[in-house]
């Protein structure tokens, strides 16, 4: 059986047997120290950070969980209302457990049902989600963020494969991509260098854990430009006359700005294309998208202005 010892130390206990311990501690002690590094007061925003540092990513989600360490949320039981056979009015209910909304960061692919970092309260309290997207952002970390209504992610996380045909590295944005089986979207597929592709039930390139990052194409200025600018125009108007973006599931590097109404098709503002540097302008919104082609021209290399439908 192993045991586990649980040691608490101070940051200045830390630093004096810093280098004078067995491997295991002195992970456990890299680890505390790059996390002090970060700075926050709440700790676990320092472990959030280091966290998504190592797998590269920054996720969230909101669930049930049982307790909060940082209010006065107990793990505890709905009480019986009423006397019964076998229990007083006031007792735990031990088959109705208590649950509160909460939420958990860079949750894996292994869930704990009832377990999160804190409850929405104090999440909210805290600002922990914007608090680390500023952090992130401000300090230029290599890591993904969860698509979110704040801020845009810098960087987006680029897994490695390794050709199962020629034993070549790549990574998953420059495999040549495929359209999937339900037509919904694409997944990439065909190795750069020797063409090699994988396939549903055929053999598929080597998964890894190691990854690169890209840019985000979201995060260019002109696409930011064109964000901004469609807030001004969807504010204040009715749901029906909304607007908004959208990007190319087969390219990144295409977005579409479209009408939310279907209207024999969802009606094209304006589509560009933030590598080529192009735009083209829609039909119905040659007259009404002015902003739009004097922020994106600022941004193409030719005074290019195409009709499309
Ligand atoms: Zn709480
Ligand atoms: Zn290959």
């Amino acid at each position: 059986m192993s045991k586990v010892y649980e040691i608490k130390l101070s940051y200045e206990e830390l630093k004096e047997i810093d280098g004078k311990v067995s491997d295991v501690a002195q992970k456990v002690i890299d680890q505390f120290k790059k996390e002090y590094a970060y700075g926050f007061s709440l700790p676990i925003i320092n472990e959030i950070l280091r966290k998504s540092e190592e797998n590269g990513r920054l996720t969230w989600r909101y669930k049930q969980i049982r307790s909060c360490d940082y209010c006065d949320k107990m793990h505890d039981y709905y009480r019986y209302p009423r006397s019964g056979r076998f229990h007083s009015k006031g007792d735990k209910n031990f088959n109705k457990p208590m649950y509160y909304s909460g939420i958990k960061f860079n949750e894996g692919f292994v869930t704990i049902e009832g377990l999160g970092d804190m409850c929405s309260e104090c999440s909210e309290k805290y600002n922990v989600i914007n608090q680390l997207i500023d952090y992130i952002l401000d300090n230029d970390l290599r890591i993904e963020i969860q698509k979110n209504d704040y801020r845009d992610s810098k960087y987006l996380k680029d897994d490695i494969r390794i050709c199962h045909s020629c034993d070549y590295e790549m990574t998953e944005s420059e495999m040549g991509k495929e359209s999937t089986m339900m037509g919904d979207g694409y997944y990439p597929s065909t190795c750069p260098k020797c063409e090699a592709k994988s396939s549903v039930f055929g053999r598929s390139h080597k998964t890894t854990n190691k990854f690169k990052h890209r840019l985000n194409p979201v995060f260019k200025e002109e696409v930011q430009k064109v964000k901004t600018l469609i807030k001004l125009h969807n504010k204040d108007k009715e749901k029906d006359l909304h607007i908004s973006l959208s990007a190319s599931k087969k390219n990144e590097n295409i977005f579409y700005v479209r009408e939310d109404r279907f209207n024999n098709g969802y009606r094209t503002v304006i589509k560009f294309d933030v590598e080529k540097k192009i735009y083209y302008v829609g039909h119905f919104w040659k007259e009404k998208c002015n902003q739009f082609i004097e922020a994106l021209s600022k941004y193409t290399e030719t005074d290019n202005e195409y009709f499309d439908f």
